[in-house]
């Protein structure tokens, strides 16, 4: 392995744990990092939330769990070619959508509108909450008590109130400073692979056609690319490959852009990069491009009216649950009722509604209002 530059993050810079423990005898911190998100069950409960299609509309289409180990693979790839912390990219990775609530991004909007007034709800800040107060594992914390690179890293952004409120690890948002490069290289590997298994999961949901994605620059070229090198190439291989090259122009634009800045703003310690502005990111064409593509399925597929009727539905789940809750604190499970009892009765109704995977709230939103069903 070769040596981690002198401005990636490691155990001997970090600014380490809350509570102070033992080192790890067979691992660096950030393996064991990355291991306890693995292990703990706000991970496993990825597998059954939506990441665009609600999990039971096909077995094929990417759930938070799936896109998470993509973001993870292709931000350990980023990092280790820039010689940074792939173990702390990976770690970051994959905590970094454990505090989405069911039904993808209508299911936050839905929960942060029932907590106006409480503080609101935002999933960056739910994924933080989980891995440092929720997740109950250890005799000696709540929470994972993670390293503070890899909170700082899943803390993606926070408005400034907020980041008072969070101490020193919101000071970087009040300060205008970046966080380390392998956190800014999850956000990247975020985007890439988010726009990419999008594109992959509309053409299979049919939501999206060949014919639309053939206005799209980054999409048509490389369909091109593919058609020139195999003629005969038809169907779902046709797409895969393509989508295969999409992900490696990106990636291949993001190590050589960020390469360039790298070396231009020449940092030599963590503190240097915590200084500079964003070192990891696309070329300005690439830039484009992405954003062009951003926006495509900004509009023919998180806006399709089929995608939309998922997303009325799930409004309707989570204010009805929230409402029964807080009308009758009484119906909340007891682990519940007693955290609304040490803080407030709307923040643990919401934990307990974010913590839900897709297919539970269901369930418990017959429970609660199915006449038939008890
Ligand atoms: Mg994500």
């Amino acid at each position: 392995m070769p040596e981690l530059a002198a401005y990636a993050v490691d155990d001997g810079c970090s600014r380490g744990r809350a509570i102070a423990e033992p080192r790890p005898k067979a691992r660096s911190e950030f393996q064991r990092d990355r291991d306890r998100i693995v292990h703990s069950t706000a991970f496993r409960r990825l597998e059954y939330k939506t990441q665009v299609f609600v999990n039971h509309e096909g077995d094929l289409f990417r759930t938070r769990l799936t896109h998470s180990i993509e973001v993870a693979q292709i931000a350990r790839s980023v990092a280790r070619t820039l010689r940074l912390n792939d173990d702390l990219a990976e770690a970051i990775s994959l905590a970094h959508d454990l505090g989405h609530t069911p039904f993808g991004h209508a299911g936050q909007d839905a929960l942060n509108e029932c907590m106006q007034g409480q503080g609101g709800f935002e999933h960056n800040l739910q994924s933080l909450r989980i891995v440092d107060r929720l997740e109950e594992r250890y005799g000696a914390f709540d929470g994972l008590n993670l390293m503070f690179e890899t909170r700082e890293g899943i803390l993606k952004h926070c408005s400034p109130a907020r980041a008072r409120e969070l101490g020193d690890l919101g000071r970087r948002f009040l300060d205008n400073r970046q966080p380390s490069l392998e956190a800014q290289i999850c956000n990247l590997a975020d985007e890439i692979a988010y726009n990419n298994h999008d594109v992959d999961d509309g053409l299979r949901s049919g939501v999206l056609t060949l014919e639309q994605l053939q206005g799209i620059s980054l999409f048509a070229r490389h369909a091109a690319e593919v058609d020139a090198e195999f003629p005969r190439i038809a169907g779902r291989r046709r797409v895969h490959e393509t989508i295969r090259r999409m992900i490696d122009a990106q990636v291949t634009d993001l190590l050589a852009e960020s390469g360039r800045r790298i070396a231009e703003a020449a940092p030599e310690t963590l503190g240097d990069v915590h200084a500079s502005p964003p070192l990891i990111g696309f070329s300005a064409g690439m830039d484009a491009e992405n954003r062009e593509l951003k926006s495509f399925l900004r509009e023919h597929l998180y806006r399709h009216f089929e995608v939309l009727r998922m997303t009325a539905k799930a409004r309707r789940v989570i204010h009805d649950l929230f409402g029964a809750f807080v009308s009758d604190p009484r119906l909340l499970p007891p682990q519940y009722q007693a955290m609304a009892a040490a803080g407030t009765l709307e923040r643990a109704t919401a934990d307990y509604i974010a913590g839900m995977t897709d297919r539970y709230s269901m369930k418990e939103h017959r429970r609660l209002f199915a006449v038939s069903e008890f």
